[in-house]
């Protein structure tokens, strides 16, 4: 089967000659192991970061090993119990067409009510991430205003459609017309705010007519600066990431002093350290995917060969929804 491996590290952007396909044999399996062709891969931010080898919490990625991934598929062979051939599984088993992971390391999906692929996303670790960083971190009232930028990515459309459940006034950031007019009209969002059109500070007042009581910070840099002009006092920022800065250029943070003046509280959450929220988030998330009540939308690449000019394009935004990669 085919995997991608990392082959150098990159210096700025992220290049497509970074990666390497290569062809390996599938190994027999040990007692509790399962075996797994991969249908979906999830192309997500975080790789970014792990491809250098700049202090994080996180250890890097190997170089000539398979890139760090998760991952949807079937189950084809198992020498662990609860597992049959042909269930559908999720786990992190990288960028390749199969994989082999013990059997605690994957988790049991239905797919009878929610696809697949949405394992990956809106009922998945992004999904997961929303759930985590409104209801735990941001905690906003009925009736306040929320921002949340890459807002018609995997995590922003599912925070601005919770926080709508929530009785807030929903308000996205996000790149271009056609990514604002489907956050408004098909997500439900109150406003969106396009930050290429070259008036985000006015556009951002105009959508915040009662200022903003809570962010939720997905991208850092000019739009984050900009946002915190708009603060109300005691208002919360849940920082979940900053992807406008992970090629390493300088972010410009003039507006510091809101954090101050309007006695904010900022905190920041990895995801991966709170395993404990995830059966209560999926409780609420899968039922809403499942009515279709919670929208989604996903951009498809199509083939392990197609991986890493797909990851270069979801850090520059050419991305719409979840960005996956297909491997038939
Ligand atoms: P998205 O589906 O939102 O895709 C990324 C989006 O970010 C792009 O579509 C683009 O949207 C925007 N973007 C990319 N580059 C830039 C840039 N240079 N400047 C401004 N915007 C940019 O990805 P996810 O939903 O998976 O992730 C969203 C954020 O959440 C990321 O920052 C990620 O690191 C973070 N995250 C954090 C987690 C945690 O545990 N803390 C867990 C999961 C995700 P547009 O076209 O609108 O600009």
């Amino acid at each position: 089967y085919q995997r991608m491996v990392l082959a150098a590290r990159p210096r700025g952007a992220v290049q497509v000659g970074n990666f390497r396909l290569e062809t390996v044999e599938a190994r027999a399996l040990e007692d509790g192991e399962v075996l797994v062709r991969n249908e979906w891969l999830s192309l997500d931010p975080y790789m970014r970061g792990r491809m250098s080898e700049a202090k994080s919490y996180a250890v890097p990625q190997a170089l000539d090993e398979t890139m760090i991934g998760a991952t949807a598929g079937y189950v084809v062979a198992s020498r662990d119990a609860h597992f049959a051939v042909g269930d559908a599984v999720t786990g992190m088993l990288g960028w390749a067409e199969m994989g082999i992971a013990a059997g605690d390391a994957l988790r049991k999906v239905d797919t009878a009510r929610v696809a697949l692929s949405a394992y990956l996303g809106v009922a998945g670790m992004p999904g997961v991430t929303a759930w985590y960083g409104l209801h735990e971190i941001m905690r906003p009232r009925a009736g306040e205003t929320i921002v949340v930028s890459a807002a018609a990515g995997a995590v922003g459309s599912v925070v601005g459609q919770l926080a709508k459940r929530l009785g807030c006034r929903a308000v996205g950031i996000a790149g271009g017309p056609e990514k604002c007019r489907y956050v408004v009209e098909e997500l439900g969002f109150d406003a969106c705010v396009d930050y290429k059109a070259g008036n985000l500070k006015a556009d951002l007042k105009a959508a915040t007519p009662d200022g903003v009581d809570g962010v939720f910070e997905n991208v850092g840099g000019v739009i984050f600066d900009t946002t915190l002009t708009r603060m109300n006092a005691f208002g919360r920022v849940a920082l979940c990431g900053l992807i406008a800065g992970y090629n390493g250029d300088p972010q410009p943070l003039h507006n510091l002093k809101s954090i101050l003046l309007n006695r904010l509280t900022v905190r920041g959450f990895i995801i991966t350290e709170h395993p404990e929220v995830w059966p209560a988030a999926l409780a609420d998330l899968e039922p809403l995917v499942a009515a279709g009540q919670l929208k989604y939308r996903e951009s498809i690449a199509d083939g392990l060969a197609s991986a890493p000019a797909a990851l270069v394009g979801l850090l520059s935004g050419a991305n719409f929804g979840k960005q996956l990669v297909h491997l038939p």
